[in-house]
């Protein structure tokens, strides 16, 4: 996993326009965007003076480096503005995407894995591989991903959305929560919604998965279908939950998410 200071990048005259490399300058949940494109180094050239770069591989056989940053600068170059990551999920290229979310799950992992867990030394690139290994007692570190489920759960022509306590607007979304030591996906689902609404489902299907890097999520999507048990929110993770047709629909998570698009798959349903 190399590291390169910012200063020892070469830059557009050196590489030519087609090869010149981009950057992933994430900050909180925002990246910087050049028009509809990550910026090259070139756009970043003043900004970057200090900072180390992680190289990330290729994207169309551009060289890409990540950055990260509590806060960005508060002048930033002609042409360049911060964007919501999941605003770039939800309008640029499904590529553009992937890459982004490899930088930022690659770029916290880093970010707290600066010291060995065990020994507390600093840590050091692997030599052989994209981990990070303790030059003191031996002991190795890879990028580490939290796998967590998420469900549409249909009960006739309703579904379940429930409200987050976290959300600060009035979002509905879809029952969801990590899977825990030990569990399956398909455990941790009946789990999820027993614990957090109080009832049971039956029909339980993957459905698709999607990389979430807030911090470094992996959604596993399912459908279910209502079984039995009387909806209940349980007043800590979730204040209230409901059951919704398409026609009384609360606000729901905007386009780009796993959410969004099993919500939207659900309606087309129900339009046919
Ligand atoms: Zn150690």
């Amino acid at each position: 996993m190399p590291f390169v200071p910012a200063e020892r990048l070469k830059f557009a005259e050196e590489f030519g326009r087609m090869s010149e490399p981009l950057v992933f300058f994430v900050a909180g949940k925002e990246v910087l965007m050049c028009g509809t494109e990550f910026p090259s180094v070139s756009h970043l050239r003043g900004i970057l003076a200090g900072r180390t770069l992680l190289e990330l591989g290729e994207m169309d056989g551009v060289p890409c480096f990540g950055v990260m940053a509590e806060a960005f600068p508060k002048e930033l170059p002609e042409g360049v503005r911060p964007m919501m990551c999941r605003d770039v999920f939800a309008s640029f290229p499904h590529d553009r995407s992937v890459a982004l979310c490899r930088a930022r799950i690659l770029l916290f992992w880093l970010e707290n894995h600066r010291f060995c867990g065990k020994c507390a030394s600093r840590t050091v690139p692997a030599k052989t591989d994209i981990g990070l290994a303790c030059p003191t007692c031996g002991a190795r570190f890879f990028p580490q991903i939290a796998p967590a489920v998420i469900v549409l759960v249909t009960c006739g022509d309703r579904i379940l959305l429930a409200h987050n306590r976290q959300f600060t607007n009035g979002m509905y979304g879809l029952a969801a929560g990590f899977v825990e030591a030990g569990e399956s996906a398909e455990d941790a689902v009946v789990r999820e919604l027993e614990e957090e609404v109080g009832i049971q489902v039956k029909a339980l299907t993957y459905v698709r998965s999607q990389s979430w890097p807030f911090p470094n999520s992996l959604m596993l999507g399912f459908r279910a279908e209502y079984a039995s048990g009387e909806l209940c929110p349980d007043g800590k993770e979730l204040d209230d939950a409901g059951w919704f047709s398409k026609e009384t629909l609360p606000m729901i998570p905007p386009p780009g998410s796993i959410a969004r698009s099993l919500i939207d798959e659900w309606l087309e349903n129900q339009a046919s």
